[in-house]
């Protein structure tokens, strides 16, 4: 098959282009516009025959509809997006042109190279989107997200999250495209952009500094190992009803205190050697402002996904955080100079607040 992936170089993307790749006979198209969040460096199978290139940006529809039309794709997979909360606080514009506009380009360009394809490569075609289990909003104490849950985004991606969904779910009422919707939890795992918690984390205690960890740190999230959640994008992509949405968790809620707690203990006991000054890594653990807006609390029920594709996580949250500290600390070359800002010539603000 021919797959398109948009967001190839982003970090749950790279992980899908990894898999596609490696493990699978498909060819494989990234198209990606290298934000700040796009890194080349994570495409480790970018030598490969199968894989190609091409830097496009999905709120381009000229070139978006050429990329398509000349590779011809039995499958779309959509990442490309702007993901990162905190920035849609601080700007929401590009989250509404990439994440709202791009998704409607992509739709749009999609469906006029799928209604001209011959009828049997017409009805195999499937467009997969990838969207986030915060646009069912906040979470009470009990209870679980699931493909029913209502819409209720709370920050300005989850609201540029849903729009698309709510785009890519008419798409396929009205122009009968054959589409299908995966909603899922917090990703956490290799090649993840150092401005996330966990990654932040990680390189703030091996260097010494303070990790900040929003409000009281109760925020309950449901963690998924990245290399979980592109098997189970594939599975839906391929395998998946057309029309239907699928939610994909960890089956690991843990509160954001947790999670650096858990960074610490993996950090004792893999560099015990510990930097100047520091006598344990959880003293490092310090208390911000929380986020304006902030949802207490996400956590999937992935019933369906594994009463009909028969897909489960099977990392446990304790072995893959180990796993994700370890390739940090192994992989210095590809964090290092996102950190210092080299990486495309531009300073990143990393939000360290304490
Ligand atoms: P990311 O920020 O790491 O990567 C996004 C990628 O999209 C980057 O490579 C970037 O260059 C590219 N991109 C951004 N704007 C673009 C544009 N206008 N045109 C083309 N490419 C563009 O994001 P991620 O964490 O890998 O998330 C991938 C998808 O999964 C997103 O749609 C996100 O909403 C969704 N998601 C992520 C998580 C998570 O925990 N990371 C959870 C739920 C859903």
């Amino acid at each position: 098959m021919n797959i398109l992936v948009t967001g190839g170089a982003g970090f749950i993307g790279s992980a899908l282009v990894r898999f596609l790749v490696n493990e699978t006979p498909n060819r494989v198209l990234n198209i990606d516009a290298l934000t700040y969040a796009g890194n080349p460096d994570s495409i480790t199978c970018a030598d490969n025959p199968r894989y190609s290139f091409a830097q496009v940006d999905i709120r381009d529809s000229v070139n978006l509809s050429r990329e398509i039309q000349a590779f011809r794709p039995d499958v779309i997979m959509h990442l490309a997006a702007e993901s990162h909360v905190d920035r849609s606080i601080d700007g929401p514009a590009d989250f509404i042109q990439t994440n709202i506009v791009g998704t409607y380009n992509l739709l749009e360009a999609t469906r006029a190279y799928w209604r001209n394809l011959p009828l049997a490569t017409r009805s195999a075609f499937r467009f997969l989107h990838v969207s986030t289990d915060e646009v069912f909003g906040d979470l009470g104490a009990e209870g679980r997200f699931s493909e029913t849950s209502p819409y209720a985004p709370s920050s300005p991606y989850s609201a540029s999250k849903a729009s698309s969904d709510h785009l890519v779910r008419a798409w396929q009422r009205t122009y009968g495209l054959p589409a299908i919707i995966c909603n899922c939890s917090n990703n956490y795992g290799p090649f993840q952009f150092p401005e996330k918690l966990i990654p932040l984390a990680i390189l703030n205690a091996i260097a010494g500094r303070k990790i900040p960890v929003y409000g009281d740190g109760s925020q309950v999230r449901d963690w998924l190992y990245v290399e979980d959640h592109v098997q189970a994008l594939y599975l839906a992509a391929t395998q998946g009803m057309v029309g239907e949405t699928y939610a994909i968790g960890g089956e690991s809620e843990r509160t954001n205190l947790e999670v650096v707690q858990e960074i610490c203990a993996a950090l004792e006991s893999l560099v015990p050697d510990k930097p100047p000054g520091v006598s344990d890594y959880a003293e490092l653990i310090g208390f911000v402002d929380d986020r304006p807006g902030h949802d207490r609390r996400y956590a999937i029920d992935t019933s369906k996904i594994l009463e009909e594709l028969g897909w489960a996580p099977r990392q446990s949250f304790a072995s893959g955080i180990h796993q994700t500290v370890a390739w940090y600390l192994q992989n210095e070359h590809w964090w290092r100079p996102i950190q210092q800002g080299h990486y495309r010539g531009q300073r990143l603000g990393l939000r360290i607040k304490a």
